[in-house]
């Protein structure tokens, strides 16, 4: 089965109340969605789903591989925006809010001036996922460094640097359900363990 989002992004009317309080992670999408979403856990298939349609994990292990990542998504496509001084893996992040990723900028004194310092930190969880989602979260976080709303622009933003933006989305989202509902991880440090689950 497969669940695609329709066009357009989170927050339509969620419809009649359907209990469904486990999903918090999709809960500003659609409520048939969510009835779709809901069937695969009901069925246990929603890791299965997930490798199916993303079987390769990426090799971005490092904090200083992914920094590399990072600035090359940069530089691809928002050239002339703020430098980012650090990227990395945090094994703290795991609440509801900050598991997409989580950007702070740090005033620090440094001689007689203060000076901003831009960083990114992101679910280590994602150190093991697919590449496509390692994207979608920066792609994510980049956009914030022109936009900081999730408003109009900032969307276009994120599509204009990735068309899936809305799908890849979703599907971060499905996997954070999974193992909100204390399902395994997907995937496995080598493509192998991944495809022998
Ligand atoms: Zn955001």
């Amino acid at each position: 089965m497969a669940v695609e989002r329709s066009a357009g992004r989170p927050g339509s009317p969620a419809g009649e109340a359907v209990p469904l309080a486990s999903l918090r992670y999709i809960a500003a999408y659609p409520v048939d969605l969510r009835v779709q979403v809901q069937r695969l856990i009901d069925d246990a298939a929603l890791g299965r789903h997930l490798l199916k349609r993303y079987p390769l994990v990426h090799d971005v292990r490092s904090d200083r591989a992914l920094y590399q990542y990072v600035d090359r998504l940069k530089q691809d496509h928002l050239r002339g925006t703020d430098r980012i001084d650090k990227v990395l893996f945090d094994s703290k992040i795991h609440l509801v809010h900050q598991a997409l990723g989580l950007h702070t900028s740090r005033a620090r004194v440094q001689g007689s001036r203060l000076k901003g310092s831009r960083e990114i930190r992101i679910a280590s969880l994602f150190r093991v996922a697919p590449l496509e989602f390692l994207r979608m979260i920066f792609v994510h976080e980049l956009a914030h460094l022109r936009v900081r709303e999730h408003d109009k622009a900032f969307y276009q933003l994120c599509l204009h640097m990735e068309p899936t933006y809305h799908q890849l989305e979703f599907d971060v989202r499905l996997y954070l359900t999974h193992l909100d509902l204390g399902g395994d991880r997907v995937w496995g440090e080598t493509q192998s363990d991944a495809l022998s689950k």
